[in-house]
């Protein structure tokens, strides 16, 4: 049996991609969107390099909302999609420019998932790029089986996984490493977000999640992974996402956009 042909044209189409990274999370609401859109602004904030952001979270696209991209639809090119440019050198591609209604929930069975995957990961036209983030779905699911299948023979770099410092979802960051591990796709590191909050009026530090272990820095040490940083949970993160603005443009110098500037450097 020779190579799986669709393995071959995705890599095909992704030659002109010089690193291919996946954003995991093992639960949803972690904020893994808005890290992977907040780290594709960092990456093409640095002039020179050609960012695209893929989002194939099938069941809650929210890069389009966050990316201020809201009611695009997938333009056809000569030789595939194109993707819709924030930037002159950021472009993204999401499954919710496929729906037609932002509230139209997506619940398509995993034959039609995958097929839908593979055809984002085959069709779309990137051009060159240096950098190519995916906003991957919450979890270890077959989708995530799909990915790593059509990605083997590409660039792939490797997965960074986005946690809270809460407990409940730093027992899953283990599930993603495993699962990393069992597919071959290095993981780059784990980031915390969501970490500490600073009251804007009394200026204390407050733990909204706090570890009982230990946070995510302590589980990356323990699991022998690199820790890349902790994102503070900040409220302007929040309001940029839902206005769709870039948070690292809106408030440069908060401690928030210094960490996304720190943390993208680790990767
Ligand atoms: P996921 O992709 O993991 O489901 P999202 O990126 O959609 O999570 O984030 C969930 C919610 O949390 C969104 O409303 C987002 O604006 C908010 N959020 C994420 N990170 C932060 C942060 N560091 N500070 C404040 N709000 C955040």
């Amino acid at each position: 049996k020779g190579p799986d042909p669709d393995i071959e044209i995705v890599k095909h189409k992704l030659l002109s991609v010089q690193h291919i990274i996946l954003i995991l999370s093992g639960k949803g609401g972690v904020g893994k969107s808005t890290v992977t859109s907040g780290l594709a602004h960092a990456f093409a904030a640095d002039n020179v390099q050609n960012v695209g952001l893929l989002d194939i979270d099938i069941c809650g696209p929210s890069i389009p909302r966050i990316m201020g991209l809201e009611g695009e639809q997938v333009h056809q090119s000569g030789s595939g999609w194109s993707p819709v440019f924030v930037e002159e050198n950021l472009g993204v591609m999401s499954v919710g420019f496929l729906l037609a209604s932002p509230d139209d929930a997506v619940i398509w069975r995993g034959p039609k998932k995958n097929g839908l995957i593979k055809q984002f990961l085959r069709d779309v036209d990137w051009g060159e790029l240096n950098y190519l983030l995916i906003d991957t779905p919450p979890g270890t699911s077959d989708e995530h089986l799909s990915i790593a299948q059509y990605l083997k023979g590409s660039n792939v770099d490797g997965a960074v996984i986005v946690t809270t410092p809460q407990e409940i979802s730093l027992l899953d960051v283990r599930k993603e490493i495993n699962f990393c591990q069992k597919v071959g796709i290095p993981i780059i590191g784990v980031i915390e977000n969501m970490s500490g909050f600073v009251c804007p009026k009394c200026k204390t530090e407050s733990q909204i999640f706090p570890p009982t272990t230990g946070g995510a820095d302590k589980m990356a040490a323990d699991l022998n992974v690199p820790f890349l940083g902790k994102i503070p949970l900040d409220p302007q993160i929040g309001k940029c996402c839902d206005e769709g603005k870039s948070f690292l443009r809106e408030v440069p110098d908060s401690p928030a956009a210094k960490a996304y500037h720190m943390v993208y450097k680790k990767i």
